[in-house]
């Protein structure tokens, strides 16, 4: 089972008391954008198997939203942090390389 950390409370919450926001670090168009644009924006998004950023909500928790970093192939976490961080942070990243070096980040 899933089991992710909220930044918020510090409660290590099982997937069942969790709500899934889908993929993380979306840039978003709107007004102004191309057709191409916006419609990826709205359907296109990242399936990979392996390294993945996600939004989720600790629904049965304190109810905020934040973002995890993890293995969709082995459900390993990496951290979750704050939904309002821009990218993921350092920390992050280190062990995200740690566990797999030749990982390339398209962020
Ligand atoms: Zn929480």
């Amino acid at each position: 089972m899933l089991t992710l950390t909220c930044p918020y409370c510090g409660v290590a919450a099982e997937e069942t008391e969790l709500s899934p926001g889908g993929e993380a670090h979306l840039k978003r168009f709107g007004p102004g954008s191309s057709d191409e644009e916006f419609e990826g924006y709205m359907f296109a998004r990242a399936n990979p198997k392996g390294v993945h950023f996600e939004r989720w909500r600790h629904a049965y928790g304190c109810g905020k939203w934040f973002l995890a970093a993890r293995d969709t192939a082995t459900l390993q976490v990496f951290g979750t942090y704050a939904a309002q961080t821009p990218g993921p942070t350092p920390e992050i990243l280190a062990a995200i390389r740690a566990v797999r070096p030749d990982w390339n980040p398209e962020l």
